[in-house]
Parts: C-alpha cells; structure tokens; sequence
C-alpha cells in the first residue's frame, strides 16, 4: 500500500476531512431504533487522530453511540486546559429536496455539501486537521488542549456530551474554558465592513408538558368542562403573549458594536429596529431580546363522539439569563390554574467578552483578516456547551469561518442545501491553528 502524500498544512486536507465526515451518515432522529453511522465517524476521527501519533479514548456510552476524546499536552501543564469540542450526529436530510445528495459530501462550485457542513462537520474537520497538523509538526500549544468529538448533540446530548460529564468527568481533568460551534463566523455589515460573531452566551431551556383534566362524556351532550377545548385556549393565550423586551450583556454589546461599525446609531429603547437591518442574522439575534414559548405538541381525545377526560400539550420554552423565576411566573399566569405544568430546564449559559482567551480570538482573526471585528452575541438555541457548563467550564462558540457576503448562513443550520465555502474552510482553519497557538 503506498501512503497518501503528506498534507503540507492543515488547510490542505480540511476540505477533504469535511467531506469525508459528511458521506458517513450520521442522521440522529433522537430515536435509537433509527441511529446511523455515529460509530463509523466516531472510529473515523479515532483512527485520523492515532495515525499522527495520538492516544485517543474510544468511549460509547450505548450501543453504537462512540465519542472521542484525545489531549495535547501544554507547554505550561499550571495552566487551565482549553476544549474543542464538536458533535459528530446530524439532523435527518430527505435527498428529494436537496440539489446534491446530502451524505454525497460532493465538492461543487467552491462549496462541501452535504448535512452537517455547517453543523458542524466543518468544525470537525477544521479540528482534526490542525491537531494533525501539531502532531506532525511536534507543536506544542502553550496550554493542555482536550478535543472531543461528540455523539447525540441534536437530541440533547445524553449520549454524548452529558453522559460523558457524568461518568467520565475525569477525560476533562484540569479544563477551565471551551470553543465550539455557532460562532466565530462572519457578517458582512457594509461593503467590506466585517464582524465575526463570537458566542458568549444561550439562553435556558424549559420543556414543559401541560396538562388539563375535564369532564369526560358523550360527544352529542351539551359540555361545559371539556379538557381539549380548554388546553386550547390555554396555548392560544400562550401564543398571544409577547415576553417583553430585555436587553441583556451581550446583545446590547453585539448591537452597540454594530452601530459603531455602521455609524448607524442604535436606540437601546427600541432594539427591534436595529436588529430588523441585520439582515440574514435578524432572526437569530431577534430571538435573543425576550423569552419566548412556543407550543409545539397538542394530544387529546380518541373519538369523534367522545368528550375526553385529559388533554396534554408540550411547550418550547426559552428565556433569557435571569428572567428563569420570571418566566415560569409569567408562563403560570398566562396558562391559568386548570392547567399542570412540569418541565425539564436547562440553565441558561453566559460568560463575558473579555480575558486572555478573547484576546487570542481576536488576534487570529486581526491576523487573517485585517480589519475586521469580534462582537459576543447569545444564542437563542442551545448546544453542548450546557453539559460542560455543569462542570464549570466557561464556554464560547467560536468555529472561524469566514462567508460570503450573500450567502445566508442560519438557514442553512437544519437546513435544505447545507454547504460550507471551501475559502471559508480554509481560512478557519488557519485562524484556528493561530487562535490555539496564542491560548
Ligand atoms: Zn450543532
């Protein structure tokens, strides 16, 4: 067997890496029955790790269920470790709605295609490139350096991140702070006028299930206690009500640096003006200026003639960094005393913009493109940061990838086309390789 040649940099081989990583399907419906390749990839990433030289921990947390955690030891081992960190699973992609078929991993007009290309393959394959890279070079970054390649991050993590936090905390020994993925990405404001979006904070999670007893009975009776009929007014009320607005750290600092960038002043009593001239980022930074709870489940009834006893219905709730006590008061007032409520949450996740390791970002990208500007932002989703959050890791998005300015990058989280730019790729990669160097 001859050996592939050697790749001189890491950004020679990310394109490849990401698409290697998407043709392995690693669909994730949150349903084992219907689990794919995480394995596969996990194995994947393993082997591209152990052929330069490291050990990497093979872990499963369940059948077929693999994650991957290696380490690179620091020049100063006094120093906390830094994680990198990324999910190997992907969201489902019907190939009938898709211009390439999404687990092709083609290389088509300067693009990867393919489901997870932004979410978030590319991440890891940008990591794996670059710890290739060290490890080829001999590299030593100034600090401990823990990667870890998740499964299960698009049901909640309990296969992946959260599983390993709980019975194998000790892969984390000695890590202070986190990257990973939805931010570090780019947003042309201007003509040339650049900002790149660095994730310090998400909101919390409250899923609730609601549910309303009544009056059981014949469906041609006259009813005045009926369960279905009054869950739905419940959420119709729920759906109404509009959370008021709360201009939290980082989105007041993500719309001030934006107006300062624009020169387009920006009126902290009226934020949903500002945020409607950001274009293709409005609705994700939209979402980040008040709670909000969505129904997104309705189960009652049998029979067409049968008044039922119970109706239930689950809610999507979010809410912003300390609004946890007002939200569930709020959701309690608004859905009324007949209905019961009990939820999972997740706390919301928040760190400042500043210290050594912002320095380092910012220095990367000044490096790779002058000119250009960090700003923190919240994200209204969640990801696995909320697990490492639990062992008191300070997290960041931070996934450097620089786009095109018409491109629209959030529809493309989940969605139809997912691509990431092979220019993009590339440069992230370098930013990366500079960001973990100065850390
Ligand atoms: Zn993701």
């Amino acid at each position: 067997m001859t050996p592939s040649p050697r790749p001189s940099t890491a950004a020679d081989e990310v394109a490849a890496l990401t698409s290697d990583l998407i043709r392995i399907d690693t669909t994730n419906t949150g349903d084992p029955a219907t689990l794919a390749g995480e394995r596969v990839a996990a194995e994947y990433v393993a082997e591209k790790l152990a052929e330069v030289g490291f050990e990497p921990h093979y872990v499963e947390s369940g059948p077929g269920r693999g994650n991957v955690v290696a380490r690179l030891a620091g020049a100063d081992p006094g120093r906390g470790a830094l994680l990198v960190h990324g999910h190997l699973d992907v969201v489902p992609a019907d190939p009938a709605e898709w211009s390439v078929h999404p687990f092709s991993g083609e290389i088509r007009d300067g693009y990867v295609w393919g489901r997870g290309a932004i979410d978030m393959k590319h991440m890891v394959a940008m990591t794996l490139a670059v710890a290739r890279q060290f490890k080829r070079d001999g590299t030593v970054p100034p600090r401990d350096i823990v990667l870890a390649f998740l499964a299960d991050e698009e049901a909640g993590g309990f296969h992946g991140a959260r599983w390993l936090v709980n019975h194998r905390p000790d892969l984390f020994d000695g890590v202070t702070e986190a990257v990973s993925e939805v931010g570090g990405f780019s947003l042309t404001l201007a003509d040339g006028v650049r900002a790149y979006l660095v994730e310090t904070a998400q909101k919390g999670i409250m899923w609730l299930r609601l549910k309303v007893r009544g009056t059981a009975g014949h469906g041609s009776m006259v009813h005045t206690d009926n369960a279905v009929a009054k869950l739905a007014a419940a959420v119709a009320r729920l759906d109404a009500h509009r959370f008021p607005i709360v201009l939290t750290g980082a989105t007041r600092e993500f719309l001030e640096g934006v107006a300062e960038l624009t020169g387009v002043p920006f009126d902290p009593d009226d934020p949903e003006t500002a945020v409607a001239r950001l274009g293709s980022v409005a609705r994700l930074i939209g979402a980040t200026l008040r709670d909000t709870a969505n129904v997104t489940m309705f189960n009652a009834g049998y029979k067409t003639n049968v008044v039922p006893s119970l109706a239930e219905a689950t809610v999507d709730g979010r809410m912003l960094p300390g609004r946890e006590a007002a939200f569930e008061k709020t959701l309690a007032e608004v859905l009324g005393p007949d209905i019961e409520m009990d939820w999972d949450q997740l706390p919301p996740v928040e760190t400042t913009f500043d210290g050594r390791l912002v320095d380092a970002m910012t220095s990367a990208i000044s490096a790779e493109d002058p000119g250009a500007r960090l700003l923190p932002y919240m994200l209204s989703a969640g990801t696995d940061a909320k697990s490492f959050q639990l062992l008191g890791i300070r997290n960041f998005g931070f996934a450097p990838l620089r786009l095109p300015p018409e491109l629209d990058f959030t529809s493309l989280f989940h969605g139809v086309d997912e691509r990431v730019p092979v220019e993009g790729l590339e440069f992230g990669t370098r930013v990366l390789s500079r960001f973990l160097l100065g850390s």
